[in-house]
């Protein structure tokens, strides 16, 4: 099916607001499927185009639930995924859908596969990491620079919170770069698919909120030191927070952006037993 020629045909008008560059290419669209181990199961896809990934995870999945936001993508939709049976397609805005009604959809574990508009990008995987409770993977194609921030490692310019939050409960891995020429229409960057499996028992964390709140005020100001931005988001004394910097055998000296996944894990556990 040439779904350019038929968007064309059919008058579809693209809207730049909802992020909408598509994928075409039948050879890339398989790749990411593999990509995502798909192989029978539930597949939640966000973002379903004009139905192109869609089709191909309704033939190695069982069952695909999709969500489009664009009304008017709904009648092309009609057409692309009219043979497609175990295809549930949900026309409304996923960010307005809470995460147990988007779970009840997909009825049991499910993977996350996506080509996600770029304005979604962060708040869509930080809504999965921090409120879903069956989902096994995130195969999203991401901004590249987004896909490094993920995958990357400390000390370097792209780690930071985003890094720690999905790292502390999944590997994360780029499997793929997509450039800028393989979508329709083309925008502004490059794009890469990046696979996050989540590991929910990595590491043993009881309070997830006091984790996140120390992740968030160890980044908040990357040119102050770790003391200097426990004591402010903690509001504690400089002292107290040398001496949580101490208990876990850090030099004071350190910034937030130099501590590894596991330290950040040790930190959250001093800073929970301190009970500041
Ligand atoms: N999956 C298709 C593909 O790969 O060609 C489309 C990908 S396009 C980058 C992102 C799609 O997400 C667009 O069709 C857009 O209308 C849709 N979208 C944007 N925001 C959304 C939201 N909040 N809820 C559901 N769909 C959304």
């Amino acid at each position: 099916m040439d779904v350019k020629q038929l968007l064309r045909d059919m008058g579809f008008r693209f809207n730049k607001q909802f992020g909408q560059n598509f994928l075409t290419d039948e050879n890339l669209l398989n790749n990411i499927c593999s990509d995502a181990e798909v192989s029978g199961g539930t597949v939640l896809e966000i973002g379903a185009g004009a139905g192109t990934l869609t089709r191909v995870l309704s033939k190695n999945a069982d069952k695909v639930v999709a969500f489009e936001i664009d009304r008017n993508l709904e009648k092309v939709l009609a057409v692309t995924l009219a043979d497609c049976q175990n295809v549930k397609l949900v026309i409304g805005d996923v960010m307005k859908y809470k995460m147990p009604d988007i779970e009840a959809l997909c009825g049991g574990s499910y993977r996350v596969v996506a080509n996600i508009p770029y304005y979604l990008t962060s708040p869509l995987i930080m809504r999965f990491v921090e409120e879903a409770n069956n989902v096994t993977s995130l195969t999203l194609t991401v901004q590249k620079e987004v896909a490094e921030r993920l995958a990357a490692s400390p000390a370097n310019k792209d780690y930071g919170a985003i890094t720690v939050g999905v790292q502390a409960v999944a590997d994360v891995e780029i499997k793929r770069i997509l450039p800028r020429e393989l979508f329709y229409p083309q925008p502004n960057v490059d794009s890469a698919v990046v696979h996050i499996a989540f590991n929910r028992n990595k590491f043993d964390m009881s309070n997830a909120a006091l984790f996140r709140k120390t992740v968030r005020v160890s980044f908040a100001m990357r040119r102050k030191t770790l003391v200097n931005n426990l004591a402010v988001g903690f509001n504690i004394t400089k002292q107290q927070a040398e001496q949580i910097l101490v208990a876990c055998d850090l030099p004071l000296t350190c910034r937030g952006e130099e501590l590894s996944v596991p330290q950040f894990v040790q930190l959250y556990k001093i800073i929970e037993n301190a009970k500041i």
